[in-house]
């Protein structure tokens, strides 16, 4: 699903984000990205979601060499992706509704389906009496909900999540953990970027560990579980 060949990322004028990076992520596999502030977990997911370009070596997605890509390319294949943030970037003035359809409504989808499928991705995060509230009204867990069915309701392949549990309180991650792990069962690939070891060693994923823009062995031997 993702293969990274002898990736380097050097950012103008700074030094190198990422050093000669080799992995492979297979279909549905959930994987935890971990490292301290500035290792450059941030950098890895831009380069998976093609905001950022390789100084050098190679980011195939799904199969596709991404530098192959033109802008347009670019535009469908990131429309594909489940695409978390940690400030969930919601629209503060639409209602919870209009956020998860707003993918649909660029995808040119029928009325009648956005509607069926907002709901039936609002009722996987729980959230479906809160339909037509505004983002405003709802809690931080809630408002990082809405941001997962936002990022869910195209049924992407791929699931990318950066610090998706960085506000949020233990009870509340381990709430939007175990919905990552359901959308895995269901065949979806997730990549979380975290800085939580806590959370990440008490569940039984493969961890990626880095360091200084390079692989380092996990502190911890969390190995496997779905791979
Ligand atoms: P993380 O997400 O693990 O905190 P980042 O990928 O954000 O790490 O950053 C890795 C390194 O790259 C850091 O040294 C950071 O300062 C640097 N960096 C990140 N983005 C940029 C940028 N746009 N321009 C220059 N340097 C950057
Ligand atoms: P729908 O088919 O109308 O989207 P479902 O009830 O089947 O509704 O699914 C609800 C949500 O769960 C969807 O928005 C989707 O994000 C997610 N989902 C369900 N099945 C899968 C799957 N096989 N792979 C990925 N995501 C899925």
């Amino acid at each position: 699903m993702i293969r990274f060949e002898q990736v380097s990322k050097r950012y103008d004028g700074g030094h190198e984000a990422l050093s000669s990076l080799s992995f492979h992520i297979e279909k549905g596999e959930l994987v935890f990205l971990t490292g301290r502030s500035g290792a450059g977990k941030s950098t890895l997911l831009k380069l998976i979601t093609a905001i950022e370009k390789p100084s050098s070596g190679s980011v195939r997605v799904n199969g596709a060499l991404l530098k192959n890509y033109n802008r347009k390319d670019i535009a469908f294949y990131r429309r594909s992706l489940g695409i978390i943030h940690q400030d969930h970037q919601l629209m503060m003035n639409h209602s919870v509704f209009d956020n998860v359809a707003q993918p649909l409504y660029i995808a040119g989808e029928k009325p009648a389906d956005v509607k069926r499928r907002v709901h039936a991705a609002l009722d996987k995060v729980g959230l479906l009496s809160k339909v037509s509230f505004r983002p405003i009204q709802l809690s931080g867990g809630e408002q990082q909900r809405v941001g997962i069915a936002r990022a869910v309701v195209k049924r992407p392949v791929l699931i990318l999540a950066d610090e998706p549990t960085g506000n949020l309180d233990p009870e509340l991650s381990k709430d939007i953990m175990e919905l990552f792990e359901q959308f895995n069962q269901l065949g979806t690939t997730v990549l979380i970027a975290s800085h939580d070891l806590g959370l990440i060693a008490r569940l039984n994923y493969r961890v990626m560990s880095l360091s200084n823009g390079q692989l380092v062995e996990t502190p911890f031997a969390s190995r496997g579980g779905q791979s």
